[in-house]
């Protein structure tokens, strides 16, 4: 028989399966994005079955079945209780382990991505720190890291480096007020083009460290909604219930 394997990482989702069983997709560190039984999870006397609700993040040791893996022991750390109690939070939460579980590879190292969902989960558990904007910086974190954003640093017709201007989101792209005085494009102003650049250069330890104007956030909410059409086929069910909620 295969030995056990030890994973870090958080539950994003959980399904029943049968009577007493479920599987659970699990963002880990050392192995990207893997999927597992929980035998007898919904059993009142199951330990296993609150370990590994959705929103769990700690230590699992899989065993290795011939398909598939179950889930033989939970070390949690965090249950991140205030957003599951909350039910605002708990929208903005699903919506970001969707986003997550979409973008998590198989067999892969995902600590990048494990450390933002993490530390975006912090976020939206501080008070001091807007949903909205939570929200936002790991939209735009997330298509960094993956090659989904665009560099606006720069006018994408003079070259020069970009302070304030508008985003052209049939290009992709934005341009200096110099190079479009005329009102053509989504105005950025010069706030909004430095919170955007710092989400993107930024590392994951500062990223949750700013605060900006209401302006600036539908700026930053505009780019980003515009970026993730481009780059979805469909729009994530999860998104579409916070929508409703918040609005
Ligand atoms: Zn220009």
């Amino acid at each position: 028989m295969a030995a056990e394997i030890i994973v870090n990482g958080i539950i994003l989702s959980g399904m029943p399966i049968g009577e007493a069983d479920k599987r659970v997709v699990i963002l880990t560190k050392e192995m990207g994005r893997m999927s597992a039984f929980v035998r007898g999870a919904k059993r009142m006397t199951s330990p296993l079955g609150a370990r590994t609700r959705t929103f769990a993040f700690g230590q699992f040791t899989l065993s290795p079945g011939r398909n598939a893996y179950t889930v033989a022991r939970a070390e949690i750390s965090e249950y991140f209780e205030d957003i599951v109690k909350d039910v605002e939070k708990t929208a903005y939460g699903c919506y970001f382990l969707e986003l997550a579980q979409d973008f998590a590879r198989e067999n892969t190292d995902e600590s990048e991505l494990t450390e933002l969902v993490y530390r975006t989960l912090k976020a939206l558990s501080d008070e001091r720190i807007a949903h909205q904007l939570t929200r936002r910086v790991f939209e735009l974190k997330l298509l960094q890291m993956n090659g989904l954003s665009p560099d606006l640093s720069v006018c994408c017709v003079c070259r020069k480096p970009l302070v304030e201007g508008r985003f052209k989101p049939s290009l992709m792209q934005a341009v200096c007020t110099d190079c479009e005085p005329e009102d053509k494009g989504f105005y950025l102003s010069r706030s909004a083009l430095y919170a955007y650049n710092f989400i993107r250069t930024t590392r994951l330890q500062s990223l949750y460290t700013f605060a900006v104007r209401d302006d600036v956030l539908s700026q930053l909410s505009y780019v980003s909604d515009r970026i993730l059409m481009h780059v979805w086929d469909r729009e994530p069910e999860s998104r579409k219930m916070l929508e409703v909620l918040i609005n």
